[in-house]
């Protein structure tokens, strides 16, 4: 599982999109969930995810991403996102839609 930190309430959760079971809150724009896909362990350990907890609960947002970063992880997302898979994971906590 992977270990992400929740982009509202700076939670430690498993899964980058799956919703928070802090806050219940779930990444739905680009953005939130550009920033959620970064802070996860794939790309930071764990001091560092740590350290982005306690940014988002004495700042009440998570951190900005440099440039480059942002970038970076714009493009996986939408490499992700192109494969369909965040739709249909999405699509999965959506039981009670439509
Ligand atoms: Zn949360």
């Amino acid at each position: 599982m992977t270990t992400a930190v929740c982009f509202q309430c700076g939670h430690l959760k498993f899964g980058s999109f799956v919703p928070c079971d802090q806050c219940q809150a779930r990444p739905r724009t680009d953005d939130e969930m550009i920033i959620s896909l970064a802070m996860t362990d794939h790309y930071f350990d764990q001091a560092t995810l740590e350290s982005m907890r306690d940014y988002i609960l004495e700042h009440g947002h998570a951190p900005d991403l440099d440039p480059e970063s942002k970038k970076t992880f714009r493009k996986t997302f939408e490499e992700v996102k192109a494969t369909g898979a965040i739709e249909k994971m999405l699509n999965s906590f959506e039981d009670n839609s439509e």
